[in-house]
């Protein structure tokens, strides 16, 4: 809290005015880029398959890779990265990913200040006008551009889960019948909503995420933290009103609300600057750590400040190294190949002896494929019925059943182990089974 003497203490005359922070030095010039950056990374996401969940086709699109659902240890290892990577985020970073990278804030941000900017340009345009029918107007054609905003938005969002050109005919032709359609018409009215008047309110009431940060946080967390060990605060409070959270940092850096977003900063470098001081805020490493950039190992300066975020970011480590691997041991088409062992063995009726198998087919590339199976280490066995090569389309999945048959041998014993290798074009690694052939064997009287 600032002190009451804080409170009516006036300007000391200025020692020579510091030079003004380049534009670019600002942390809010560095955040609308930031915004900037995400927003254009928010719409085209989807539209690249980089990441998107798709529930009609039931796939998870991640990196470029069509996964299937029964992918379980590829879409284990990407949502516990993800999980540890935001809880890793907040535990080090603080909020910044709520000032920087979420969709809410970003829009939320970008509502208020298209507001402000409408507000503005209709005063200017239409002086002349009474000023209840400039409010009019202010507010009808400020619902009309979220409302236009929202359904773009809403496109984007709902692409992240239904084809994206299904999608866009199903808004072409107004679909509101089905259940995507309805879903649609639900999430525009949900971002209207959001964006014309809850905004940055959704953060401090409903997020998880901002309830989360206050687990996380302890001594080592990134903050904004305001210092006046020398007496300079001028009671200006240009901190308090650039705050789009509608706080006073000077109060505590522990308020739920705040989201590190650095405009407070900013401020204050800039009016303090004028009477040739530095600012009052600060990014710091804990309430009582350095400042942010201030000399220190370089571990130090990227937050790794104790054994805790060493180990979290160890688990960081594992997952996405789980996801490396997983990803690289993918083969575009699955075939699993087992035994069916209701029977141990069957005799033909020309006198061979038969075993059971299945075989699972899925094709999770984008082109046609086929696969011919083969045995190997069992001398005169064939597959019955053939029917190599087995094509797949892309997406298909097939499951057939087949028999190994081979002529009664003396040489052979009642186990043998043989290999069926799976060869599948376009090029893939053969796949290869060991598999156990069961036989009745003949006993000399
Ligand atoms: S902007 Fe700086 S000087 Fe002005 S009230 Fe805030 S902390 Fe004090
Ligand atoms: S107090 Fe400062 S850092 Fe926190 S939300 Fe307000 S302007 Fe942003």
């Amino acid at each position: 809290m600032p002190s009451p003497e804080s409170k009516t203490r006036k300007a000391k005359p200025s020692a020579k005015a510091l030079p003004p922070p380049s534009p670019w030095s600002t942390y809010h010039r560095k955040r609308k880029l930031t915004h900037l950056i995400c927003f254009l990374v928010f719409v085209t996401l989807p539209f690249l398959n980089v990441m998107r969940f798709d529930i009609p086709k039931q796939r998870f699109y991640f990196a470029g890779y069509e996964l299937w659902i029964s992918e379980f240890s590829i879409i284990f290892f990407s949502l516990m990265f993800l999980m540890f990577l935001i809880a890793g985020m907040a535990m080090l970073y603080g909020r910044l990913f709520c000032s920087y990278l979420c969709p809410q804030m970003i829009f939320s941000e970008a509502s208020l200040a298209m507001e402000a900017w409408l507000q503005k340009w209709i005063t200017r345009r239409f002086l002349s006008w009474p000023s209840g029918r400039r409010v009019w107007l202010f507010r009808i054609a400020f619902y009309v551009l979220v409302g236009l905003a929202s359904v773009f938005l809403a496109f984007v969002f709902i692409s992240y889960f239904v084809e994206p050109r299904d999608l866009f005919w199903r808004l072409m032709s107004l679909d509101l019948w089905t259940a995507g359609g309805i879903s649609g018409a639900v999430v525009t009215l949900i971002t209207f909503l959001d964006f014309a008047f809850v905004r940055q309110r959704f953060c401090v009431t409903a997020c998880p995420y901002g309830y989360l940060q206050g687990m996380l946080t302890d001594g080592n967390t990134l903050l904004v933290h305001y210092r006046d060990e020398g007496k300079d605060c001028i009671e200006c409070k240009k901190c308090v009103r650039v705050c789009h959270m509608g706080i006073d940092i000077r109060d505590s850096p522990y308020q739920i609300e705040c989201v590190h977003c650095g405009e407070c900063i900013d401020a204050c470098v800039e009016i303090l600057g004028k009477v040739g001081k530095p600012g009052l805020i600060h990014y710091v490493w804990g309430e009582k750590g350095e400042l942010l950039g201030q000399k220190a190992p370089w571990h130090r300066r990227l937050g790794l400040r104790d054994a805790k975020r060493a180990v979290v970011i160890l688990i960081l480590l594992f997952y996405l190294s789980g996801l490396t691997v997983a990803l690289s041991m993918r083969k575009p088409v699955l075939v699993q190949v087992a035994p069916v062992r209701t029977t141990m063995y069957q005799v033909t009726p020309d006198g061979r002896i038969a075993n059971h198998f299945r075989i699972r087919l899925a094709n999770r590339s984008s082109r046609p494929a086929a696969v011919t199976l083969s045995i190997e280490g069992l001398p005169g066995a064939v597959i019955s019925p053939s029917q190599d090569p087995r094509r797949l389309e892309p997406g298909q999945e097939l499951q057939q059943e087949f028999d190994v048959v081979v002529t009664k041998s003396r040489a052979a014993s009642e186990v043998n182990h043989f290999k069926v290798v799976a060869r599948v074009t376009p090029e893939q690694s053969p796949d290869e089974f060991p598999m156990t052939f069961l036989m009745p064997v003949e006993r000399a009287p």
